[in-house]
């Protein structure tokens, strides 16, 4: 359906700099894949995708859609717009149109559709994302998971053969990231082709049928989530996959700031979204103020490894040969975990709780 070759992006500055962006990206995708892009910030993978769809037209190479080249001179742009509908990370609603209004406008405008018709056509696209009950209101009544769910059915109302999704969920708050989430995973079944660009890992592993890991301007790594998640060739692909999250805290002394470490905590949790925050903040009073409560200082970690789903804290104590723990403190916090760990490091012993 799509096929890229020598795709080419460069950007011009005023002060007479340039800075090459896309290198040389190729690829073809067939009907009905789902690929999701990954990698890190600023390799290109936005300016990939508005590339596909002309918003910002390559300086190089040829991109054929349906055989077509969209490079070509006169080609219709109206034309590709309808096949391969967009979905931003800021959603783009408009504002002055309520959300039925949004939906119909294009079809209605562009398609030439019966006003009634897209009416019916809109408002079922809304039942299908759950917001049928706000047909009528404006989008600044709504909140940021509800808002992305009218950019989708808006993209769907031109019954493209494509959307083209970027960053769809990091401008949400992390509460809202799921019904975002399941949207799409509805879509990923109905056989329409689709381009996600994501941070949320597991996500991409779960929904796509291929990922591109896009790396420095290039597809560096083209495969199936299980090649790229289970069995990545390249060493960049396995940093960037299976990269761990972390959070850091120095306990000096036994007047540390608590409360600093509680929200850190909170705010890491709903971040990841993990349910465990109280858990683990259970946790680390116990150990702190119990079975470690004369060892100062110490350093406290929390990580998340976001592909695994593997979360830890663990307590570091420099110079120190053998583990903190008695077994009354072994006793009571293995019920509570998932595993717990007492190993020496190269600078002193670690109590690792997995949770
Ligand atoms: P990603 O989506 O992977 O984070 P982008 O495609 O947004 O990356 O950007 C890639 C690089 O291109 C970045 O260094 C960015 O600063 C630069 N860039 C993006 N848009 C423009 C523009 N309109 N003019 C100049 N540089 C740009
Ligand atoms: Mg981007």
């Amino acid at each position: 359906m799509i096929s890229v070759q020598h795709l080419t992006k460069t950007y011009y500055n005023a002060d007479g700099s340039s800075l090459t962006v896309l290198k040389d990206i190729n690829c073809d995708i067939q009907k009905g894949e789902v690929i999701s892009i990954i990698g890190p910030s600023g390799t290109g993978k936005s300016t990939f995708l508005r590339s596909l769809n002309l918003l910002d037209p390559p300086t190089g190479g040829r991109i054929l859609v349906d055989g077509e080249d969209i490079l070509a001179k006169g080609y219709p742009v109206h034309k590709l717009r309808q096949k391969m509908g967009m979905v931003f990370q800021n959603f783009n609603l408009f504002e002055h149109m309520t959300v039925l209004e949004n939906v119909m406008y294009a079809p209605v405008k562009i398609l030439k559709e019966d006003k009634q018709q897209a009416r019916d056509e809109a408002l079922a696209l809304l039942k299908k994302v759950g917001l049928v009950e706000k047909a009528d209101v404006y989008p600044a009544s709504l909140s940021g998971g509800q808002k992305q769910r009218v950019a989708i059915a808006r993209a769907l109302a031109m019954k493209p053969d494509a959307i083209l999704f970027d960053e769809p969920t990091s401008a949400l708050d992390p509460t809202m990231v799921g019904e975002v989430l399941s949207v799409i995973r509805q879509l990923s079944k109905s056989g329409l082709t689709m381009l996600i660009v994501t941070h949320e890992m597991r996500f991409a592993r779960d929904v796509s049928t291929r990922i591109f890991f896009m790396n420095e301007g290039v597809i560096y790594e083209d495969g199936t989530p299980e090649q790229i998640f289970e069995h990545p060739v390249h060493s960049a692909t396995k940093a960037f996959v299976q990269r761990i999250q972390k959070l850091v805290f120095e306990i000096g002394s036994d007047d540390f700031d608590y409360l600093q470490i509680h929200t850190g905590i909170n705010r890491f949790c709903l971040k990841y979204n993990l349910t465990q925050g109280e858990h683990a903040y259970a946790l680390i009073k116990e150990v702190l103020f119990t079975h470690m409560r004369n060892i100062r200082p110490l350093t406290l970690r929390m990580t998340h490894a976001e592909l695994s789903g593997v979360t830890t804290v663990d307590f570091m104590v420099e110079n120190l040969d053998h583990s903190p723990l008695n077994d009354a403190a072994r006793d009571s916090l293995r019920p509570q975990v998932k595993d717990l760990i007492e190993e020496p490091t190269k600078r002193g012993f670690r109590v690792k709780l997995i949770i």
